[in-house]
């Protein structure tokens, strides 16, 4: 990829870095440090590292349960706002994808957890670290650690499709609907989040202390938008190709008829192609039962 720095392989996954991903650390320096505060503003830096390497396990999760289901990660990328996994394809079976997207999330929270043994085991065995003058600096890493840890599990899990939990949502719709009602759904209710962050993105809530003027989670919002209606266009457009090809199957006559004033009073039976919604319309005697979109 290009502008992308590589990591390594991560049980058989190439990890990247993208470009952009350096902005990251460069302004929590940058920003730390004209407060006067050089060493605090490197400590952040480490910090932020050690985030984005739970990051990736948290992508290697979602990889590692693909992977039991026959299905090949690409790679992984890190960008500002975040890893990608990119999987070969999403499982289609709702269960497969309820484990797939859980498995991210299941990673946070088994280090959250493991931190969390860590800092109370170490601070029994070593009960000096108590009695000295406030925690040291470990002890603060591990805490920033396990709070971001707590966060990405939480913040995952929001039902902001394709977000891990907006995933889950579209997954146990599709045990009661098809596929494409499934991924409109949770793509509704993922713009409903999305505007959400970005309101907060801007605005803050100043009540609970929150500022506004957060532009990671404003383009997180913007993010979500573009990539959840991306894919509910793909699956669309997946549903749109089997449908045609049932219907030749079937003996419907695909044709490319436009639909003008006209011709919607006869009664046509078979597809027919609308240039300007860019749909096919399935007509069954003049009327028009299914519209199924192509991108
Ligand atoms: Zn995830």
């Amino acid at each position: 990829m290009l502008g992308s720095l590589r990591l390594g392989k991560f049980f058989g996954i190439d990890v990247y870095v993208h470009a952009t991903f350096w902005l990251l650390p460069l302004f929590v320096f940058l920003s730390g440090s004209f407060s006067g505060n050089a060493s605090g503003a490197a400590f952040d830096v480490l910090v932020l590292f050690g985030v984005f390497g739970c990051i990736v396990l948290h992508e290697v999760g979602h990889a590692l349960a693909a992977r039991y289901y026959r299905i090949g990660t690409r790679d992984i990328t890190l960008y500002p706002i975040g890893g990608v996994a990119r999987l070969e394809r999403m499982p289609e079976r709702p269960l497969q994808e309820i484990v797939v997207a859980l498995a991210g999330p299941a990673v946070n929270l088994v280090i959250a957890g493991g931190l969390l043994a860590g800092l109370l085991v170490g601070n029994s065995v070593i009960p000096q670290s108590f009695s000295r003058s406030g925690l040291d600096l470990v002890d603060v890493f591990v805490i920033q650690l396990l709070v971001a840890n707590i966060g990405l599990l939480l913040f995952n899990l929001l039902p902001a499709f394709p977000m891990d939990g907006g995933r889950v949502l579209r997954a146990v719709l599709g045990f009661g609907m098809s596929r494409v009602q499934a991924t409109r759904v949770a793509v509704g209710v993922g713009t409903v989040v999305a505007v959400g962050f970005g309101l907060v993105g801007l605005f803050g809530i100043p009540p609970l202390g929150i500022s506004g003027g957060n532009l990671s989670l404003i383009l997180v919002a913007v993010v979500v938008y573009l990539l959840g209606h991306g894919e509910l266009a793909g699956v669309q457009a997946a549903d749109a190709r089997q449908w045609l090809q049932r219907a030749h199957a079937d003996g419907f006559e695909a044709t490319t008829r436009t639909t003008q004033a006209g011709s919607r009073g006869d009664r046509f039976t078979g597809w027919m192609w609308d240039p300007v919604r860019r749909v096919w319309g399935q007509w069954q005697d003049g009327v028009l039962v299914r519209e199924v979109a192509v991108m």
